[in-house]
């Protein structure tokens, strides 16, 4: 993935997001011992949460991880070119068209109902048996083979016996939720499901999962959103290290008086004497605009209160309290005071959406990317 740089010769004026591909390491350390002793796999779908799922695969491989997620076909494809030799699952399932690909960069499809588990093994019956993963819905009505279709397989397993099946998965729907009642009840269901068919690995845990304890481990958890900082459990402690950077550039910093507002709508107006900074980054690089009149940046340890609307390029900030602060500094907009986490609670979001949403004007630089 290439790494944006400024124009050769010119100085470096632009908010820049720092990824640590070093945090990411240790926090699937983190989920890796908390797991065991199941396995744990890494998800690098929408490219790695946003933060580049080269870098970050390329630096899980090196930390041991072997078994990498991904939504599409494409996405699978992609990372085969940085990861020869591990294995990649596609969760999105196997679309008409789709198998020669699958086969030709040694990807696995996730089966997701009865006819594409019957059209995998149909497709392997001249050759191999090429390994897939069949998706087991237990309670989120999305993908995987629904409730008659499950009584169908444990009825005739036989049909498994055509291809190479690694795992068997389902997902939890509210697993950042210890005490909902759809843990224990999806939990149940899929280990019944599994003691019902032909042994083979299974997996039903994310992130979440993983701190629900080991009866949700099985042999393989898939790590998402805590590998890059995301709080796993809500209203917990956050046990994950932060993983993100984005220091924005100051553009201007003006003096302003009372009746002046700023931004528009008009919707924030001084009450008397202050300071605005505005700084390079707005909704078009994913600094969400339901941050307006919310959200906060961070010059060293002073806290810069955002005050009227985010706009397309841009965000102004109450400075009053910088008066140190000049154009072409840099204000703290994610990092160690301002998490994704918190930002996310900000802009009335999750922490997913705060991730997948940043921009690709910010210049990008990695930490960790060779060791
Ligand atoms: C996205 C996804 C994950 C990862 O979820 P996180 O909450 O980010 O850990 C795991 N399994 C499936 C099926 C997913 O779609």
């Amino acid at each position: 993935m290439p790494i944006s740089k400024p124009p050769a010769g010119a100085p470096a004026v632009v908010s820049t997001l720092t990824v640590d591909l070093d945090a990411i390491a240790g926090n699937y350390r983190l989920l890796r011992e908390r797991a065991a002793p199941a396995g744990c796999a890494a998800v690098v779908k929408a490219d790695g949460y946003g933060l580049g799922a080269g870098p970050v695969a390329r630096r899980l491989w090196r930390e041991g991880c072997r078994t990498f997620f991904v939504a599409s076909l494409e996405e699978a494809a992609a990372l085969r070119a940085v990861l020869p030799d591990a294995d990649i699952v596609a969760l999105n399932g196997l679309l008409p068209g789709e198998a020669k690909t699958y086969r030709e960069h040694r990807l696995l499809p996730t089966l997701n109902d009865l006819g594409q588990i019957d059209d995998w093994a149909a497709f392997c019956r001249d050759g191999d048996p090429l390994p897939a993963c069949v998706h087991i819905d237990t309670g989120m009505s999305r993908l995987g083979l629904s409730r008659r279709e499950r009584a169908e397989l444990v009825s005739d397993p036989h049909r498994l016996s055509g291809f190479d099946c690694r795992y068997v998965l389902s997902h939890l729907a509210c697993a950042d939720t210890p005490d909902h009642p759809l843990n224990l009840q999806q939990q149940s269901l899929f280990a019944e499901t599994i003691a019902a068919l032909p042994t083979m690995p299974a997996s039903l845990a994310a992130s979440s999962g993983i701190f629900l304890g080991a009866d949700w481990h099985f042999d393989l958890v898939r790590a998402g959103i805590a590998l890059y900082g995301g709080a796993p459990t809500a209203g917990a402690d956050n046990p994950m290290a932060n993983v993100v950077r984005l220091d924005g550039v100051v553009l201007q910093v003006r003096d302003v008086d009372s009746p002046e507002t700023v931004g528009y709508g008009a919707t924030h107006r001084f009450a008397g004497p202050a300071r605005v900074a505005t700084v390079a980054a707005g909704y078009a690089d994913g600094y969400l605009r339901s941050l307006s009149g919310r959200g906060a940046a961070y010059w060293g340890k002073t806290a810069l209160p955002l005050i009227g609307r985010v706009s397309m390029d841009l965000i102004t900030l109450d400075a009053t309290a910088a008066p140190g602060l000049t154009a072409g500094d840099t204000v703290e907009l994610i990092g160690p005071h301002h998490d994704i986490n918190v930002l996310a609670e900000d802009a009335d979001t999750i922490p997913y959406e705060i991730l997948t949403s940043l921009g690709r004007r910010y210049r990008r630089r990695y930490e960790g990317l060779d060791a």
